[in-house]
């Protein structure tokens, strides 16, 4: 769910940035003075324009919302806090958090989050190091520092009033596109506006056979179009969660429950699916001859039905809609992660973060000393490039020869394809980094995992731990990555413990 309404704001940003001049620049006529011609309007099968329709919709949605949605904590605020802006504060988090997040992940997250900063003032309060410590493993990271950033502009700007309407929340707050003004709108306020993210692209795909790419600028504002003729307009925050609650539920990716669906027998896609099953079986009895396809609205002429090169597939019945077009292949990039280790004061391992730059990717996280890595570089010469630059950093030599190789790690950030290569380093005394180039500290395994630090850091340092696990004869942690070499070229006997002198060696005389 997560992905696809990823995917859906993605959609959106396309979809204001490319509209056509009939819809964007409303009332302008083009040159020579001609009226701007009115937008074509799509074949009636993709629309819903029978007002007794949209009725028993609407009707037949409620009525199932209110039997069957999910208990879920955002909701239970935003039907019980009498206090306007502090109702839309709760919404406005739930849906940040929602964008690119499981909501069963979600949940844990956003009550810490409402304990610890229940208004917007105290988020306005915090502190983004705070911020990132609970965001910390929610992904994402930038989602949580621009929540507070536009915080602390309703506090400082707008007299810690959120602002009433969509169009306002959209103009007025960082980070906050359509369909969360959209949401926080409909849901806070009551305001008659739809939403759509990807489960409402899925369902109203389905409910009107659109199988043009689903990503498109057309496709998207024709769905725009659709969610707010049929938004309820006494009860639009429901509706608008119905709507998505259905797909999150009910009218899922892959294998949805059409049999429990409410509004089945508005649904085009299984009409569709009937009409062809029962075409299949008088074709079986040899009572109908092959038809061509009847419910497309003609062989490339429609914008809004399947490309003529990807017709109709009746394997995949109604999960023929909603269709995209093909996922950009996440780019692949390596780094060099460092963990070192020193023992604490009482005996417990420490290990050195260090924090990334305030902006860019997983911006004021703090993570193991790391160094990007030119592709295809040999293990050696990547050994030799980390030890160089922890000689930067230090201002003191560093022998590669003391890095000791643990693995590798892959992370999958949403467009990269990241893989760490692991080296880890026990020293026997403190080291202090250069104060220049990045805050550090050193931190027990504890105080690391209540830090702010992303997943990825949390795989790096486990492997460290199982390949300590493994040298130290532990049966717990037995089963070894293929390709992950602990004690490979460079490393130390096992459990040998560098001294800072093994570890800052004296450059030899050239
Ligand atoms: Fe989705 Fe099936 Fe309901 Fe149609 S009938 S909206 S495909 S669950």
């Amino acid at each position: 769910m997560s992905q696809l309404r990823a995917a859906a704001a993605r959609g959106l940003q396309r979809s204001r940035a490319v509209r056509s001049p009939g819809r964007s620049r409303k009332g302008a006529a083009p040159r020579g003075g001609d009226p701007a011609p009115a937008p074509a309007q799509p074949p009636a099968q993709h629309l819903f324009s029978d007002a007794a329709e949209i009725e028993a919709v609407r009707r037949n949605l409620l009525t199932w919302y209110d039997k069957c949605k999910r208990d879920l904590p955002w909701r239970t605020l935003a039907a019980s806090e009498p206090d306007v802006d502090r109702r839309a504060y709760a919404v406005w988090v739930s849906e940040i958090m929602l964008q690119q997040t499981q909501v069963a992940t979600v949940i844990d997250y956003y009550n810490r989050w409402m304990q610890k900063w229940p208004t917007l003032q105290a988020l306005a309060e915090a502190s983004l190091e705070e911020v990132n410590e609970l965001w910390a493993g929610l992904g994402y990271y930038s989602r949580g520092k621009r929540l507070q950033e536009a915080a602390r502009k309703v506090v400082s700007e707008l007299a810690g009033r959120m602002p009433r309407t969509a169009e306002d929340l959209q103009k007025l707050l960082p980070g906050v596109g359509r369909y969360t003004a959209g949401a926080i709108a409909s849901i806070s306020y009551g305001q008659a506006t739809g939403v759509v993210d990807g489960n409402v692209i899925r369902v109203l795909c389905r409910l009107r056979c659109i199988g043009a790419d689903s990503s498109s600028p057309a496709v998207i504002d024709r769905l725009w179009d659709m969610a707010n003729a049929l938004v309820d307009r006494s009860r639009p925050g429901d509706f608008n969660q119905a709507l998505m609650e259905l797909g999150a539920t009910v009218c899922v990716p892959k294998a949805p429950l059409c049999e429990e669906c409410p509004v089945k027998q508005h649904c085009r896609a299984r009409r569709r699916v009937e009409k062809e099953l029962g075409l299949a079986s008088r074709r079986l009895l040899g009572t109908c001859p092959p038809v061509p396809d009847v419910e497309d609205c003609g062989v490339g002429g429609c914008p809004l039905c399947p490309p003529a090169t990807e017709p109709w597939d009746s394997s995949l019945g109604v999960t023929n809609f909603p269709r995209k077009a093909a996922k950009k292949q996440p780019r692949a990039a390596r780094t060099a992660a460092c963990v070192l280790e020193r023992r604490g004061r009482r005996g417990a391992p420490e290990y050195l973060i260090v924090q990334r730059p305030s902006s860019g990717l997983l911006a004021g996280l703090w993570e193991f000393p790391s160094l990007p890595l030119a592709l295809g570089l040999q293990e050696e010469k990547q050994r030799e490039l980390l030890a160089d630059h922890l000689q930067a950093w230090t201002g003191r030599p560093v022998a590669a020869g003391g890095l000791r190789y643990v693995g590798e790690v892959i992370h999958i950030f949403s467009h990269i394809h990241q893989t760490y290569v692991v080296y880890s380093l026990p020293v026997d005394g403190d080291v202090t980094l250069d104060p220049v180039s990045s805050p550090s500290r050193w931190v027990t395994e504890e105080e690391f995992h209540a830090s702010a630090v992303s997943t990825a850091m949390k795989k790096v340092l486990k492997a460290c731990e199982k390949q300590r696990g493994e040298q130290n004869g532990s049966g717990k942690v037995s089963k070894r990555k293929r390709g992950a070499k602990p004690g490979g070229a460079g490393s130390r006997p096992t459990g040998t413990q560098l001294s800072l002198h093994a570890f800052f060696r004296t450059p030899s005389p050239q």
